[in-house]
């Protein structure tokens, strides 16, 4: 009896975390649409060399990205949240979603990463660009945007010609 108990137990706790990295980015990429749309009236046309018109393709038809979870192709969820592989295949950007895009940070920085990873899907690998254009995303829907100051460092984005809002 005491085992069947301790079974069962196992078997709840299971079902409990089971959904944890099941879970599907779509909540986070609601938000980032939400964020870009409030936006998308105040950013000029190719702004840091995005184009518009296929960042909102990518991002609210998920045209040219195909959403990866529970994968890792690439090898990088031990450094990353979320990794764009590129260069694309067929036309199609895989977008992995690791499982610390879901455990760690806040629903804010989920948005964020979405805003940025879509970057790569239609602008290539510039982490500044992406970064760039993410934050002037948030800047322009919300009034301000979340502190990337040691991303930013880190990639020596300070001499790559891209800039943060001010
Ligand atoms: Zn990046």
């Amino acid at each position: 009896m005491q085992a069947a108990m301790r079974y069962l137990l196992a078997v709840t706790l299971l079902a409990f975390i089971t959904p944890v990295t099941a879970v599907e980015p779509q909540r986070a990429i609601s938000g980032a649409i939400q964020l870009f749309e409030a936006a998308a009236p105040q950013l000029p046309r190719g702004l840091h060399g995005v184009d518009l018109g296929r960042y909102q393709a990518a991002l609210t038809q998920g045209e040219g990205v195909a959403l990866v979870t529970g994968a890792d192709p690439a090898d990088r969820c031990a450094r990353f949240a979320a990794y764009a592989l590129l260069p694309p295949h067929n036309g199609v950007v895989q977008l992995v979603f690791c499982p610390r895009f879901h455990t760690g940070g806040n629903d804010a920085l989920r948005a964020l990463t979405v805003l940025h990873e879509m970057v790569h899907v239609v602008a290539g690998p510039d982490e500044c660009r992406a970064m760039a254009f993410a934050a002037a995303v948030e800047q322009a829907a919300s009034g301000t945007y979340t502190p990337v100051d040691a991303y930013w460092r880190a990639n020596r984005c300070d001499v790559s010609g891209f800039s943060l809002p001010r």
